[in-house]
This record gives C-alpha cells, sequence and structure tokens, in this order.
C-alpha cells in the first residue's frame, strides 16, 4: 500500500485520476499523520470534518468524471488567509476567535473553484512578522529537521514556519504561504521544501490578513518544484477586488517544468557575496552555479549596488505599513477586546493586551518613520532608496540576464529560542537574501540544494523578470534534479 502522506501533490493526482485510492483515504492519511505529528505545533486549527466532507465531495464529482484540476488534493492553509466560518488569527490573541464571514480570493479558488480539500490552518509568525516563527500567540512550530545526532529543537523558519514544517513533515501534500520579505522562501530553505513568492500583483491579496500592503504575495510552499507550478497556477489571477492584482492570463506553470534552460543568461550578484558567508553557503551557490552551467544556462557576474540597503529600508517601509493596517484591531470590530472607562482607555488596553511583543515594536517604529517631521528623512527616503533597488535589477535584466542566483538564507535552521528575545537585528538578518525580491516586486524561489556540515537541509533562490515565475519553475527543476529531494526521518 503506498504510504499517501509521502506522495508529491503530482502524484496524489495521478493516484486518484488512476482511482488507485480516494480523496476520502488521502485526507484520513493526512488527519492521521497530523494527529502524531501534534508536537511540531504545525496547525493551529485542524479541521478534520469539514476536509472529510470536502473529501466525500470531491469523490462524487470523481465518479462523475468530474473535477477541477486539483480536486480531492488535501491542503493546508497558513493562517492568515480568511476562511469562511473558520477561525482565522493570523496567530494573534487580538483576533481571538474571529470567523470571517467572507473567504480568501487565492483560498476560493483552491477549494471552491478547483476542488482541493482543506486540512486545517498552519501556524505563523504573528501578523506575519518573523523569520522563526516563535512570535506565534500559539507557540513556536519545531522543525522536523533536526541535526545529525541531536535533538535540539530548531524553528522552520517564518512566518510560514507552519506551512514549511507541515510540508516537510507529510501533514500536507502542499500548503498555502505568505512573502512579505522572504516568508515563503526562507521556511522553506529551513525545511528543504520549495518555497514561490510570485510577482506583486500576480495573487489577489483580498482576505489575506494585511501585513505591509506594497510588499505581501501569496504563494506555495511543496515539496517539488512540479507541485510548486501545479498549486501556483490555482493561486495566481486577477481579482477585481484587488487593484493591486494585474489582469494577465495565468500560464499552465506545469509546462515550464522540464524546459530546457540551454543559452539562458544566469546573474551570479556580487554583493550577495557577504562578508562572513559561511564556506557551506559559498559553497553551495557555486555548486548551483555549476549545475545550471552543466544543464547549458551561461553563468555572468552581475552587480546589484543598492543591495545594502534593501534591509534596512525593508524596515522602515514593512513597519510603516504594518502600523497603518493594524490600526483596524480596536476592538470594535474584530477579536478580542478589552474593558476601559472610555472608548480610548479601551482601544489602549486591547491593544496592549493583544498584540505581542514584536507586533508592537513594529507599530511603534511605524509609527515614528511616519510621524510628521520624520516623514521625509525616514520613509520617503526609504521608498526612493526601493525605486533604485528596483532599478538595478531592471538593468541587469535589460541586459540580458534572465534569472539571478543567490543562497537563499546565510545559514541553515537555528535553535528555538536562540535568537529571540534578544537582538531583533539578528533575527532580521535572516532576511538578507529575500528582502530584495520583495522591494522590487520581483518573483524569487527557493529550492533544496544541499545540507550543512551538521545534516540539515540548506536552499538556494533564483530571482526572476516579473511575471516570469515560469523560467523560475525550470531553472529551479534543474537544480532539484542535480541535489535530490530532502526528506528528515521520522522522529515524532
Ligand atoms: N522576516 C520578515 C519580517 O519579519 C519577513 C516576514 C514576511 O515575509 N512575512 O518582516
Amino acid at each position: 500500500m503506498t504510504n499517501l502522506t509521502s506522495l508529491t501533490l503530482a502524484e496524489a493526482r495521478d493516484g486518484l485520476a488512476r482511482k488507485s485510492f480516494t480523496s476520502l483515504e488521502l485526507a484520513d492519511a493526512h488527519l492521521a499523520a497530523m494527529e502524531r505529528a501534534r508536537v511540531l505545533n504545525a496547525y493551529v486549527l485542524e479541521t478534520p470534518e469539514r476536509a472529510r466532507e470536502m473529501a466525500r465531495q470531491a469523490d462524487e464529482r470523481i465518479a462523475k468524471g468530474e473535477g477541477g484540476p486539483l480536486n480531492g488534493l488535501p491542503l493546508g492553509v497558513k493562517d492568515l488567509f480568511a476562511t469562511e466560518g473558520t477561525r482565522t488569527t493570523a496567530c494573534s490573541r487580538i483576533l481571538d476567535d474571529f470567523k470571517p464571514p467572507y473567504e480568501s480570493t487565492v483560498t476560493s479558488q483552491l477549494f471552491t473553484r478547483d476542488g482541493a480539500v482543506m486540512l486545517g490552518k498552519l501556524n505563523n509568525d504573528e501578523f506575519a512578522m518573523g523569520s522563526s516563527n516563535e512570535t506565534s500567540c500559539f507557540g513556536p512550530v519545531v522543525n522536523p529537521w533536526r541535526r545529525q545526532g541531536s535533538d535540539v529543537k530548531l524553528v522552520p523558519g517564518g512566518s510560514s514556519g507552519g506551512s514549511a514544517s507541515a510540508v516537510a513533515a507529510g501533514l500536507c501534500l502542499g500548503a498555502t504561504a505568505t512573502d512579505t520579505g522572504g516568508s515563503i522562501r526562507q521556511p522553506a530553505a529551513f525545511t528543504g521544501t520549495v518555497g514561490l513568492k510570485p510577482t506583486y500583483g500576480r495573487c489577489s491579496r483580498w482576505g489575506i490578513v494585511a501585513f505591509a500592503s506594497s510588499l505581501d504575495q501569496a504563494g506555495p510552499i511543496t515539496r517539488t518544484v512540479r507541485d510548486a507550478a501545479i498549486l501556483m497556477r490555482s493561486m495566481a489571477g486577477h481579482d477585481p477586488r484587488d487593484t493591486t492584482s494585474v489582469d494577465r492570463a495565468v500560464p499552465d506553470y506545469e509546462a515550464a517544468v522540464g524546459k530546457s534552460v540551454k543559452g539562458m543568461k544566469i546573474g551570479l550578484p556580487r554583493e550577495y557575496r557577504l562578508e562572513g558567508m559561511p564556506a557551506e553557503i559559498e559553497k553551495l551557490w557555486s555548486q548551483g552555479a555549476e549545475w545550471l552551467k552543466a544543464a547549458g544556462a551561461e553563468l555572468v557576474e552581475v552587480s546589484l549596488p543598492h543591495t545594502k540597503y534593501a534591509l534596512p529600508a525593508y524596515y522602515i517601509v514593512a513597519p510603516a505599513e504594518a502600523s497603518s493596517n493594524l490600526a483596524r484591531y480596536d476592538g470594535v470590530r474584530y477579536g478580542a477586546r478589552a474593558g476601559g472607562s472610555n472608548i480610548v482607555e479601551m482601544y489602549e488596553n486591547t491593544r496592549a493586551k493583544g498584540f505581542g511583543a514584536e507586533v508592537r515594536r513594529r507599530i511603534m517604529i511605524g509609527t515614528y518613520v511616519l510621524s510628521a517631521g520624520y516623514y521625509d528623512a525616514y520613509y520617503l527616503r526609504a521608498q526612493k532608496v526601493r525605486t533604485l533597488i528596483k532599478k538595478d535589477f531592471e538593468d541587469c535584466y535589460d541586459a540580458g540576464v534572465d534569472a539571478i542566483l543567490t543562497p537563499a538564507t546565510p545559514s541553515a535552521a537555528f535553535g528555538i529560542g536562540q535568537k529571540v528575545g534578544g537582538n531583533p537585528i539578528e533575527m532580521y538578518l535572516n532576511d538578507i537574501f529575500t528582502v530584495t525580491a520583495n522591494m522590487a516586486g520581483l518573483p524569487g524561489i527557493a529550492v533544496p540544494a544541499g545540507k550543512d556540515s551538521q545534516g540539515l537541509p540548506l536552499g538556494l533562490q533564483l530571482i526572476g523578470r516579473p511575471f516570469d515565475e515560469e523560467t523560475l519553475i525550470s531553472l529551479g527543476e534543474v537544480i532539484e534534479l542535480a541535489a535530490g529531494r530532502f526528506t528528515p526521518e521520522v522522529w515524532w
């Protein structure tokens, strides 16, 4: 009997089509695996009844020869996506027991339109602020990977830590995630999974809890590049309810899998060769370049001179937008309310109790950089830097570069508790290779490419031209084929 939880999304799709198993069997196998893996804390809400009901309906569609492209395939959903009637919290106490009366566009495309089955809601950093999934009000997520010969619990990365951990541990066939500064790609790299952040505007943001609206994008975390392509097709698309979503046909991303990369020009940015970068990361990067070269691509050194300003500028723009987006949580419209003798006191008490420390820090930074007198010095300046970062990439692409290859993260997964509570800058530095793509609105993919000396997975990142996710998929698969698949040993 096939182990239904170790199938790829593509294999499960084909198995359902061949009637090797039913959607209900697939859902049950995953629900059982979720129960056994509660120690990972990947799910903050399991929805077994709903999953079985959706699976039964999918099986009925199969019997009638009907069903969309994801019919009957069980997925997990980051708790940032509003799911109608099902608790959605952004892993913040302030949302409490909030049950949205609406469904996000992305999840409605996955489940209502394309027939997938929802297993539950996945843990994330509170309001997606973090790089380790330790700021969640539901507690940290545990990475299914451990160092060789060690039982130290490691972080799965963040903010989509629940999505990455669940996909790596076989607790869903694929998951939705969001990426504002690296939250799809960094956790994918920490867990040996594939994370695809599409171009800004490719997916609708409608119904996704907003963090920094000019940077947020939804995308998939999966076990293979092909699976990322399959989910991407269902998640992408124009939505009149999100004015920043782009009206452009959604390609068949899966067709890009296996396409030749011969003659493609791949840029290696000089500025990503950081001082003090671990030798293993440097080696991984060269290895990746070699693999692409062996597949017929041409490697060229490129310069992205404003890279060093990306992280500081991001940590102005993102908190600024967050402080404005989070103003809506006032104890009146959503979730939790704390008492007070007048309305102002009620607001203050609700927000002081409802938000965690990192979220409060972001609100304070954001409010400061937007305040009169400082707006020009900080926010406006950061926006100008952003334009320069974007132009760096445009210059590369204008010179004929098809994609840019970089490490995905500056290290492998670290220990739970190792970086939280200390100097926040240390945590922010995790995003050093990923924030540039968000600042420039470009697509990026993280693909597992090797292991460190302690046996932990490491990822490489490819950044592409706007709306050219397909090239990233073709190149990503070359790395995947060379590096092989990464599966953690089950210890839970
Ligand atoms: N780690 C980054 C931050 O905390 C990015 C998070 C994200 O992409 N949502 O802002």
